[in-house]
């Protein structure tokens, strides 16, 4: 079954030192493949809130588990507004 998975990672600002938070999504089609459609979602320090995007040398990232994540469009199709807009206005929507 296809799942999408939120990656963190953190490492140290440039700034002040403080921890980044960088996270990224791949989506799975199933237990055994490798995640494929991965995708940067941002990066911050939640210190100075400097937005420094990858790890500078000599420092390095460190990974935290992958955890399982809602695909945004579900979230979305889950909302009854969205479904009622689709039913009045079909045919501006497809
Ligand atoms: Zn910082």
């Amino acid at each position: 079954m296809r799942k999408q998975y939120l990656h963190l990672s953190a490492y140290p600002c440039d700034a002040c030192a403080g921890p980044v938070i960088a996270g990224w999504m791949g989506v799975r089609e199933n237990a055994i493949s490798k995640e494929t459609d991965i995708r940067q979602v941002g990066a911050i320090c939640l210190s100075c809130g400097h937005r420094q995007c990858a790890a500078t040398e000599p420092a390095r990232a460190r990974y935290l588990m992958p955890m399982e994540w809602a695909p945004a469009d579900a979230v979305k199709a889950s909302r009854l507004t969205s479904v009622f807009v689709e039913a009045l206005n079909p045919a501006e929507l497809h």
